[in-house]
């Protein structure tokens, strides 16, 4: 399968991440990338266990166990937050960083208790996504996409997913919730790592 070739083929995203999904289908499809989900693929209880310590890791752990499912092209999102002042964390961890099965909400608020007493000049971070591609042939690319900003001291806007609310992005001054889609998929890290991995695709 030539992996330029990318108008004639299906890709599963191996996520069931609502937010996600249209995420990537947006950028995606301003790629011409045909992005279908999990469901349409019929693998859509298949869950796969993050259990690698890197973005890179749990990312192509979810691509390769979708397209061995489906044998079909799948491609795979792995993100997180991580914040200067508390090392790197929640990082990987960004999803249960409240604990298993914890909402957006109960991270949200985790964050903001550990960061009460972080001083202004103290609150960088950065959202990093690491996309990765696997072929049913073996072949495989990963493609990763940050976004720089700041951790706000409460949550604004309604738009989005997870720590959303309480990330602005370097260069605004709305949290990612208070972006459109349009705006935030023009900046994210997400979209930064869609696009490296759209460069990748086209030097073959
Ligand atoms: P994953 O499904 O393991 O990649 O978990 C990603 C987690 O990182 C999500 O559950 C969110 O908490 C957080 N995250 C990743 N991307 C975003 C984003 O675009 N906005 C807000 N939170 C995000």
């Amino acid at each position: 399968m030539k992996k330029s070739d990318l108008s004639n083929i299906k890709i599963v995203a191996a996520t069931g991440n609502r937010h996600k999904i249209e995420e990537i289908e947006a950028i995606t499809a301003l790629f011409g990338m045909n992005v279908i989900t999990k469901e349409e693929a019929g693998v859509g209880s298949l869950e796969v266990e993050e259990t690698g310590i890197t973005f890179e890791e749990n990312s192509r752990l979810k691509a390769e166990a979708i397209m061995q499912a489906t044998g079909m092209p799948a491609i795979a999102d792995d993100s997180g937050l991580m914040v200067e002042a508390l090392g790197g964390e929640p990082g990987v961890y960004s999803a249960r960083f409240a604990g298993e099965g914890a909402s957006d909400e109960e991270n949200n608020e985790k964050l903001l208790g550990l960061m009460k007493n972080v001083s202004d000049d103290k609150r960088k971070a950065k959202f990093v996504s690491v996309i990765t591609l696997c072929y049913p042939g073996g072949e495989v690319l990963t493609a990763r996409g940050e976004c720089p900003g700041v951790i706000n001291r409460a949550p604004l806007g309604t738009n989005g997913f997870g720590y959303d609310p309480l990330f602005v992005p370097d260069g605004f001054e709305k949290t990612y919730a208070q972006l459109t889609a349009e705006e935030k998929n023009g900046i994210s890290h997400r979209a930064n790592a869609l696009r490296e991995l759209k460069k990748q695709l086209s030097d073959v």
